[in-house]
């Protein structure tokens, strides 16, 4: 049942860029359904955008992508390529699409790679859209990007397993978080694990403190722990942001001890959040962003990133998606103030 395809699109290919992100499979599979569909070739280029420049690439078909929505990773590869900062690797990919007869590109990727989908089409005229894939959530236009359900769901159960442990030692652990400079899966795995603590760019500033500054943060952070430790008796969990604390989880324990006597586990969960198979929500937010991205280019749309909002799909234009980095919404924010604050008022 192969649907008529009015629009001059006869070849797209197809990266994948950045951070990996649980659910570009299946972000994959839906762009080359859909492009079969609508009797269009998908040409999938290898290790983001090194593919392009390194002219590796082979055409997607039906078999590639049977079995592929439940896998993690990406089947194309992703990577980082620093030859996209400068002109003369953006003129080199432009001219393998020239060369290779490409109609239109799909990047799944991150807010970096979008910004490589806008310098590329300064030397190529071909359509190019961008589908938001990364664990992050950080890209403005989008409730949610692909992947970030699944690491905020293998952080929870992670998380859940240390406190287990930390109960049964009353310990005081501190668990670091991926999230670049967001703190969307700290907040969220925060208030589902129900830290104690939850350390982020939104709610606690280090940069650019003096040493007393700081050390007044410890104190504040102590003085928590002991009072929380004095009440329940129990375990004390700091969901702690990347990239928020200078030398990151560990010597956020190390300062602890050193200025507060206090003694904290230092647990950094890292990759295992970019793994796994995607949850539900993350393999079909990327199968209606696949079929959207190739409708919106069979529409003659370009220079457009995929997004959902409440529940739709909606599309906006990439270098307004790039323009700010996507917020921790107050909401969240304040939730997790006010149960903290219930927390605090409640008897034992
Ligand atoms: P994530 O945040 O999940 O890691 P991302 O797409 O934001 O995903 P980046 O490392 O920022 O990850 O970008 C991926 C790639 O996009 C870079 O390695 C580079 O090839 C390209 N890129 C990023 N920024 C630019 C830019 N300003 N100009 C051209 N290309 C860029």
């Amino acid at each position: 049942m192969n649907e008529k395809n009015h629009s001059s699109l006869k070849r797209i290919a197809l990266l994948t860029s950045g951070g990996d992100a649980p659910g570009m499979n299946a972000a994959i599979r839906a762009v080359v359904l859909a492009a079969h569909h609508y009797q269009i070739e998908v040409i999938g280029f290898k290790h983001g955008y090194n593919g392009l420049l390194n002219k590796e690439f082979f055409t997607l078909n039906f078999h590639h992508v049977h079995g592929l929505i439940n896998q993690g990773g990406t089947l194309l590869k992703s990577a980082r390529c620093k030859a996209f900062y400068h002109d003369d690797g953006v003129k080199q990919a432009a001219q393998t699409l020239v060369n290779e007869s490409i109609d239109a590109l799909i990047v799944i990727g991150g807010d970096g790679s979008f910004n490589g989908l806008i310098a590329l089409q300064k030397y190529w005229s071909g359509q190019v859209i961008g589908i938001p894939g990364t664990i992050d959530n950080d890209v403005d236009g989008t409730d949610h990007t692909i992947g970030f359900a699944t690491a905020v769901n293998t952080a929870i159960e992670a998380i859940d397993k240390i406190r287990d442990t930390a109960d049964a030692f009353e310990r005081v652990f501190i668990v670091e978080l991926m999230g670049r400079h967001s703190g969307q899966i700290t907040f969220n795995v925060g208030i589902a694990c129900a830290a104690e603590q939850v350390l982020s760019f939104e709610n606690f500033s280090v940069a650019q403190l003096s040493a007393e500054q700081r050390n007044a943060r410890l104190i504040e952070i102590a003085t928590d722990i002991k009072q929380a430790q004095q009440k329940y008796q129990s375990s004390y969990i700091i969901t702690i942001a990347e990239n928020l604390w200078p030398g990151g989880a560990n010597q956020l324990a190390i300062d602890l001890k050193k200025h507060t006597e206090i003694d904290c586990t230092a647990c950094i969960l890292g990759y295992i959040q970019r793994g796994g198979s995607p949850v539900a929500k993350d393999r079909i937010l990327a199968t209606k962003m696949g079929v959207a991205a190739v409708q919106t280019l069979i529409a003659g749309n370009t220079n457009l990133m995929i997004g959902e909002q409440n529940n739709s799909i909606t599309t906006l234009l990439l270098t307004e998606a790039i323009k700010h980095q996507k917020r921790v919404s107050d909401s969240l924010i304040n939730a997790q103030k006010d149960i903290l604050a219930m927390a605090a008022q409640t008897q034992c």
